[in-house]
């Protein structure tokens, strides 16, 4: 086993976008292989033709791609062509490869001719239910001999796998050694009357012709794979090794449904998460560090760390708050320039004319910026003011900052710092909002809130020495007197 190449893969149906749950399956799998030094594989289960569309496998990818989950052997899309000796890597391509397969069963006696009609087999499962039986197909083909084959003619038949007696055990990483009873299940079909493969057979086929070492994924398939195991046995391809892991729940506990806000990593992607935020997010979904507690972790630390036997059990329930922390520690890493980069289309396609600004200035918009939002799409309230006037004001703000008796001191005072200023920089403003606070016995945080409305027409934002600067000095006192009217406006009954 240990001499044998790492070779995992994630096989979606891609029907319409990339599911958390999904995500999570490919996320395991391709950190496994990169932390073996493993080939990581993309295959698609796209035999349901009806489902399947060309435009759903794009929106499946665009959510891998923007993950940065990358894969060393998959089919071809659009302009990218096939990678990887083990194709096709469609399953249906591959048809043919399941025909040979699910004849060389039949040959061996592996598998029978089954040639029972959909009215037979609704007759068994009503008899099944009124006797209160498990559902279960009645044999009536197992035995079947040559000659009675053959008087059927041309007569559609479907294959039916020959389970064997006795037990089968599926050895899995996470969930230790899981028996089945071969009883509990019956002679289940791996070909249809129309030819096409059943789902067990084709990923069997695929699995083992692909070489697959090891099958991590969601333990909605463990049952399954105790047919899996027999199949392959029944092929004759060495056992690969299986980790099952529990399916993502939503914040009630329930499985995440597909029609929740969320289910579809993209859907982070647009309210301003980071693909390394989901990364680190969606490792820590099953899986634990060795260092206890620890949660922020680093694309490559993460390639570095992981391991299978550190996968947990219990379902994880989403946490919303732990992702939002996660974005915020995640923007905090990047590089000013990385910022500033990944919030300017944001800005842009909220009308902000970054364009038109030097990138110097973007650059200290994005600085001043880093410490303070929880998410790239904040950036836009962190910023608008920057690109017009308020036109407005906050009106809890205003309440607090705007009509107090004392509200027309506290922005005179802050307008005489900006003038007075020697230097039009941050430690020199702050130097003399102290004094004058100071002086006049004003809080600090009086002069400050009150200015960052002024400037702003919001109480939340950069800090405000930064901004105040960033502004510029005509800007900021043009600002400073436009909200002086209006608070000579409001407070003109307190004043006189
Ligand atoms: N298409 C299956 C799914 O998305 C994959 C099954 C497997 O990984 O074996 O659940």
């Amino acid at each position: 086993m240990n001499e044998q190449k790492i070779r995992c893969r994630i096989a979606p149906s891609p029907s319409g976008f990339l599911h958390i749950g999904t995500a999570k399956t490919a996320l395991y799998n391709w950190l496994f292989a990169r932390s073996q030094g493993g080939a990581f594989i993309l295959r698609l289960e796209d035999t349901d033709a009806e489902r399947t569309d060309e435009q759903y496998v794009d929106a499946m990818c665009d959510g891998f791609r923007w993950l940065g989950i990358e894969w060393d052997e998959g089919p071809q899309f659009g302009d990218e062509p096939a990678k990887g000796t083990y194709g096709p890597y469609r399953q249906s391509q591959r048809r043919e490869l399941y025909a040979r397969e699910a004849a060389r069963l039949l040959e061996e006696g592996k598998a029978y001719k089954c040639f029972c009609t959909r009215e037979e087999i609704d007759a068994m499962r009503e008899q099944a239910a009124q006797e209160k039986r498990p559902p279960r197909y009645s044999g009536k083909c197992r035995n079947l001999t040559p000659a009675e084959i053959d008087a059927k003619g041309d007569a559609p038949f479907s294959i039916r796998f020959r389970v064997p007696e006795g037990e089968t055990v599926v050895d899995d990483i996470i969930q230790g050694p899981v028996r089945f009873h071969n009883k509990e299940y019956d002679d289940f079909i791996i070909v249809k009357p129309n030819g096409a493969a059943i789902f067990h057979l084709a990923v069997v086929v695929d699995d083992g012709l692909m070489e697959i070492s090891h099958i991590i994924r969601g333990d909605d398939h463990l049952t399954n794979a105790g047919r899996h195991v027999m199949l392959f046995n029944a092929l004759g391809y060495p056992l690969p090794r299986f980790a099952h892991h529990p399916l993502v729940h939503d914040e009630n506990g329930r499985k995440y449904s597909k029609r929740l806000h969320g289910a579809n990593v993209l859907d982070w992607r647009e309210d301003g998460y980071l693909p390394e935020t989901l990364i680190n997010y969606i490792a820590l979904l099953g899986w634990t560090s060795e260092e206890e507690g620890r949660e922020f972790f680093t694309l490559d630390e993460l390639k570095q760390m992981f391991t299978l036997k550190r996968l947990t059990k219990s379902p994880a329930r989403f946490d919303r708050k732990k992702l939002d922390w996660l974005n915020g520690q995640h923007i905090r890493m990047l590089t000013t320039e990385q910022l500033c980069d990944r919030v300017l289309p944001i800005m842009r396609k909220h009308g902000l004319d970054v364009d038109a600004q030097p990138r110097e200035w973007l650059l200290e918009m994005a600085r001043i910026c880093q410490e303070k939002i929880p998410t790239l799409n904040h950036i836009v309230a962190y910023t608008d003011f920057f690109f017009s006037r308020p036109t407005a004001y906050e009106e809890k703000g205003m309440r607090k900052f705007f009509m107090k008796e004392d509200s027309l001191q506290w922005l005179e005072t802050a307008l005489a710092c900006m003038k007075a200023v020697p230097s039009w920089e941050h430690e020199a403003l702050k130097a003399c909002y102290e004094e004058a606070a100071a002086a006049k016995e004003i809080k600090i945080g009086a002069l400050v809130n009150s200015t960052r409305l002024a400037l702003t027409g919001k109480t939340v934002g950069p800090g405000l020495y930064e901004l105040t600067v960033l502004l510029g000095r005509d800007e900021a006192i043009e600002r400073m007197e436009q909200a002086l009217m209006v608070v000579r406006q409001e407070t003109g009954g307190l004043q006189a």
